[in-house]
């Protein structure tokens, strides 16, 4: 499988703190990644370098072949790489389909300024709802969506920026169990042409998701290996997992 994304030696201090240090990590087209660790093992940091909403101390990250590390974040939106937040970030004033609506805009083949262009990109964000089973719900406000359906809004906007990669930040925290399989449901039929990187700690997700995991310790990737190597590595147990489990995939 060819690389889409290549960190090299990326590293991120806070004065005298390093959250990430000299981090490798490559994320193949398609790919479906975890990235797991303990709290403060710097995975989120890592989103946050790669999506450019912070910038490296030192390092290197390359996407689609070219060097990103610089790069302002709605260039790197533009170029394809989407994210979601630990916590939901919709506009709660404005309804469903507008926040989509806001997510698609630039990204669209189709004409914004044409009458035929806006209903096509309205119909292709009424079908990524539809997607993440939000149809229905367009004309409601974001604010008064539960929780899980916020969760799924902000997938949606994600969606709607047509990303190659998806980074994905504890897309399960707070969702109910039934939350959580249409989560599930959702990734699993998302198409090959997006490669996920998803940080979760709910175990249970990420070995229903990842066909590859990486796990993250004090700044530095441990490991990189399938759910069942991840979980029989003696150097996890060590470090993170201690007596939890990564359930063998289905
Ligand atoms: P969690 O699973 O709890 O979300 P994480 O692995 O995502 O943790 P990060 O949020 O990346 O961890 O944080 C890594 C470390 O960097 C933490 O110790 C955190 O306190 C520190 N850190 C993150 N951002 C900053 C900042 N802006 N200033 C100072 N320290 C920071």
């Amino acid at each position: 499988m060819t690389d889409l994304l290549t960190v090299t030696e990326l590293t991120r201090s806070y004065g005298s703190f390093v959250a990430l240090d000299r981090a490798d990590l490559t994320v193949a087209e398609g790919a479906r990644h975890a990235l797991i660790g303990p709290n403060g093992a710097g995975k989120t940091t890592l989103l946050n370098l790669i999506a450019g909403t912070d910038l490296a101390t030192s390092g290197r990250i390359a996407f689609a072949g070219r060097d990103i590390t610089w790069q302002r974040p709605h260039r790197r939106s533009r170029g394809g790489i989407a994210r979601t937040f630990q916590h939901p970030s919709v506009v709660p004033v404005a309804t469903v389909l507008d926040n989509v609506l806001l997510g698609a805009w630039h990204h669209h083949t189709a004409a914004p300024w044409r009458r035929a262009g806006r209903r096509r990109i309205a119909d292709d964000c009424r079908a990524i709802l539809e997607t993440v089973g939000l149809t229905g719900l367009e004309h409601r406000q974001a604010g008064e969506l539960s929780h899980g359906r916020r969760r799924m809004l902000d997938l949606a906007v994600a969606l709607a920026g047509r990303p190659r990669l998806l980074l994905l930040d504890e897309p399960a925290a707070g969702l109910t169990d039934a939350d959580v399989t249409v989560l599930l449901a959702v990734l699993r039929d998302l198409s090959d042409d997006v490669a996920v990187l998803l940080v979760e700690h709910n175990l249970d997700v990420v070995a229903a998701f990842a066909r590859t995991v990486t796990v993250l310790h004090h700044g530095r990737p441990l490991v990189t290996g399938t759910p069942a190597e991840i979980q029989a590595d003696p150097a996890v147990r060590e470090a993170y997992l201690g007596r939890r489990k990564v359930a063998e995939t289905a």
